[in-house]
């Protein structure tokens, strides 16, 4: 599977604020945050998108939102709330292909995330 700025993220050869690590994930804030905080969760198992997750991988997923929890906790922005989500693929807006779990806080939210009608409404 190709590498991604994410690996070399996990092994530490290039630098980011890492704010949880264990030894199935990682934490680290967005490098070009949209939001006041803005962080990424991921699994040290390389996958590449939500259509790779398999059944063996269920646990790890799960993790990856224990892990955003207890940061929201942590941080104290979780009784406020903020959204946490994956991107897949083109349509998804997934640029770096090593599954992320996108927390975004500090900002109310809106709803839909995009900003132009789509076909079947029109
Ligand atoms: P995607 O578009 O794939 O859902 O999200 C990828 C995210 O990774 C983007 O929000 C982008 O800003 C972030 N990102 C890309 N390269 C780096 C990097 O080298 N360091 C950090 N901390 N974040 C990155």
């Amino acid at each position: 599977m190709a590498e991604t700025i994410f690996d070399k993220i996990i092994d530490k050869s290039i630098p980011a604020e890492i704010l949880y690590e264990d030894d199935k994930a990682l934490a680290f804030k967005d490098i070009n945050p949209q939001a006041p905080i803005h962080f990424l969760v991921i699994p040290k198992k390389q996958i590449a998108t939500i259509n790779d997750i398999t059944e063996e991988d269920e646990a790890l997923v799960g993790h990856l939102y224990t892990v955003a929890a207890k940061l929201a906790s942590e941080l104290g922005f979780a009784h406020e709330g903020y959204r946490a989500v994956m991107n897949c693929n083109e349509f998804g807006g997934q640029t770096v292909y090593h599954i992320h779990l996108h927390v975004l806080a500090g900002k109310l939210m809106g709803w839909p995330p995009y900003t132009d009608k789509p076909k079947h409404l029109e």
